[in-house]
């Protein structure tokens, strides 16, 4: 008999998506993949959360879908990739749980081109901690470097700081010598905060409030991931020729705003998709977090998982109620 394996699947029942666990077999698997993973370890991101919750915002294009956006695993096939078996691997974005099956799967099968060597100084569990959330706190201090910032220039705001991609991008930027102003909802996550290298709160109410589009200048530069009204009171607050690096929308995907702070202070807003971004990019951006993003601070901020308790995580994390990173080992 074939070798079956365990899966988070979502079918369509009722004229709605609805996530179980399922025992597959490869031959399951779409067969529109060259290699064949074994994965150890997928994450929970904010993302997952609304494809397992009944895929809100339609993250899931096609169902049935395996959802989950990471994984991290085993090369059992390497196809065209140039690995070889055994090799280790990390797979982030590239459509994973929108066009493509996704990470909360035992085994999976996937387009070799996807299979990113896991970056030294790694361990596959690490290398989930960080993410397509740590990833994009990558891509955005990148961003930021690209457009001119040095910790020189003043301090840089984190929105949902607590999050998993405020948390990761606090503790890059206070490694890089950043002042980080972190900002969060979350009252009892300052001290949490402060263990990332933040240097100073702020309370999101203050970026809540009705203000005008230019107001007195804070900061140098920006992650948002929040958007909204909190984006637009950020982009007052920017001083001259700062940016802020914008990449989610968990308040929000509207942006209530005029463009004054842009075209009177020279402000950027600089878009980052962590989806589809070059292999070469891919690289860079993994070696620096090898470098740059500390490892104890990694593993402090994040939480291990067995794959059993996702449906149940995935209703925390849409209420704001994850801190950090959760890391889902597939095999627990
Ligand atoms: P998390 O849920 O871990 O973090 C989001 C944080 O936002 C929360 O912890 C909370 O921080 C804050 N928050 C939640 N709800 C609200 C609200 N209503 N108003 C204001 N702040 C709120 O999610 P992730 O870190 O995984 O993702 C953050 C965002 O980035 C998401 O929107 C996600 O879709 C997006 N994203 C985009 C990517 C890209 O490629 N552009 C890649 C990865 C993520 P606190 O408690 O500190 O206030």
């Amino acid at each position: 008999m074939a070798e079956t394996f365990k899966a988070l699947i979502a079918r369509e029942t009722d004229g709605k998506a609805a996530c179980e666990f399922e025992d597959l077999t490869v031959d399951d698997l779409p067969d529109d993949g060259d290699a064949l993973v074994s994965v150890a370890y997928s994450t929970l991101n904010y993302k997952d959360g609304l494809a397992i919750k009944g895929n809100q915002g339609k993250v899931m294009r096609s169902l049935p879908m395996v959802p989950g956006i990471d994984l991290s695993g085993v090369v059992e096939d390497p196809g065209s990739s140039g690995l070889n078996p055994g090799d280790e691997v990390v797979v982030t974005g590239w459509g994973l749980s929108e066009t493509a099956w996704g990470g909360y799967t035992q085994k999976a099968r996937l387009n070799s081109d996807w299979l990113l060597p896991l970056p030294a100084g790694i361990s596959l569990q690490q290398s989930m901690a960080i993410g397509t959330a740590g990833f994009t706190a990558m891509l955005s201090v990148m961003a930021l470097e690209h457009m001119g910032l040095e910790p020189s220039q003043g301090e840089v705001l984190v929105t949902g700081a607590a999050g998993g991609v405020g948390s990761v991008a606090v503790a890059i930027l206070a490694n890089l010598g950043y002042d980080v102003a972190a900002s969060t909802g979350r009252a009892e996550q300052h001290d949490y905060l402060k263990s990332l290298g933040a240097k100073s709160i702020v309370d999101r109410a203050e970026l809540e409030e009705e203000g005008g589009p230019m107001r007195r200048t804070r900061w140098a530069g920006g992650v948002d991931t929040v958007g909204s009204k909190i984006l637009v009171n950020s982009m007052a607050q920017i001083t001259p020729n700062g940016s802020i690096a914008v990449c989610g929308l968990a308040a929000g995907a509207d942006l209530p705003a005029t463009v004054i702070p842009l075209i009177l202070r020279g402000v950027s807003l600089l878009g980052i998709n962590s989806v589809y971004v070059s292999n070469e990019k891919r690289q860079v951006a993994w070696d620096r977090l090898a470098k740059e993003l500390p490892m104890d601070l990694l593993d402090s901020m994040t939480e291990v998982v067995p794959f059993a308790e996702l449906p149940r995580l995935a209703g925390e994390i849409l209420k704001g109620q994850v801190r950090g990173r959760t890391v889902v080992d597939l095999n627990a």
